[in-house]
């Protein structure tokens, strides 16, 4: 086995070769402890049946580590200065392709389709994901139909937290909502500040996804469900009610209307969105659509 990436030592001497310079605006913090890499691919489960697509691979640190623990790595870097160093860093692995762009513009199915040799074998997304973008990235391949089983983050603590969180808590919101109506969400573990080259200003968490054979709630009209739970979230001291009636003002006069209605499926207008649970949230968007198309 070639010698790790990812170590302080290895990590200086490629960015001096290269007289590579970090952009802050990418979000460039290198992974420089083969411990985290070896305990992030663990969390991830792969094998030697599974491809993997990984988000932003930098010098290819964690890369390494995916194409020695998978089948294939698809991986995705926008800043094309790094393009040079992948190529020599990651020549032992014949199982890697790096794709030149930004994975926000990317069409993955196509790419899926053309660099895995077999599209069809098991597909799970690792990434230390730039900070500056975590979360359009994270809903974006929720919702771009991309057969993943399963997604593997590493990312601020705080949004780990907000992704993983338990109804009536303080992190507890629509981003929770948007991710785990379809996803299982756990909290790894947390990444301290010093395993990165250059050190992050927030601290880290490893956050595993698990796809759902099915999402967590029935309904009908997705798209208003999340438009629901957003605004149930709008001012979290507000109630339930303030922040519905003020989504949807055509209710404002019909309170004990809307208030009885929502008592047949036991739910309080004085609650707070915060201590709805996702099922509550489903009957409560299928009960208002009921009441706003009268
Ligand atoms: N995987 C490497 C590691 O763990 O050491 C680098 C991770 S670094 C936090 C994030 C990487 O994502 C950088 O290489 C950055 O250039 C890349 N990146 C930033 N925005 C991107 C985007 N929209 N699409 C693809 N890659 C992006």
């Amino acid at each position: 086995m070639t010698k790790d990436i990812a170590t302080p030592g290895r990590t200086t001497e490629i960015l001096k070769k290269y007289g590579f310079l970090f952009k802050k605006s990418l979000g460039q913090n290198f992974l420089i402890d083969p411990n985290i890499l070896r305990r992030i691919t663990e969390t991830a489960e792969l094998n030697k049946n599974t491809n993997v697509i990984e988000i932003g691979p930098g010098i290819g640190a964690l890369t390494e580590h995916l194409a020695r623990t998978s089948k294939e790595v698809v991986a995705f870097e926008i800043d094309q200065r790094l393009l040079p160093i992948l190529a020599d860093t990651l020549s032992p692995y014949e199982n890697v392709h790096i794709e030149h762009g930004d994975v926000l513009k990317a069409n993955l199915a196509e790419v899926i389709e053309r660099e895995f040799s077999d599209s069809e074998a098991p597909l799970k997304i690792v990434a230390n994901l730039p900070y500056y973008v975590t979360t359009p990235i994270i809903l974006s391949l929720l919702h771009a139909e991309v057969p993943a089983d399963s997604m593997t983050f590493m990312l601020q603590k705080e949004v780990a937290e907000r992704i993983s969180a338990v109804p009536g808590t303080k992190s507890y919101g629509s981003l929770t909502i948007a991710i785990q109506f379809y996803m299982e969400a756990s909290l790894a573990f947390i990444v301290p500040k010093n395993v990165f080259m250059p050190k992050p200003n927030v601290d880290s968490a490893i956050v595993q996804l698990v796809r759902r054979d099915k999402p967590l709630a029935d309904v009908k009209n997705v798209e208003f469900f999340f438009e629901v739970t957003r605004a149930a979230f709008v001012s979290r001291r507000k109630t339930l009610w303030n922040n519905l009636a003020q989504k949807f003002p055509e209710l404002k006069n019909r309170r004990e209307e809307v208030e009885a209605k929502l008592a047949g499926i036991n739910i309080d207008l004085k609650r707070r969105g915060e201590t709805l649970s996702i099922p509550e949230f489903a009957m409560l968007s299928e009960e208002l659509e009921e009441i706003l198309k009268k």
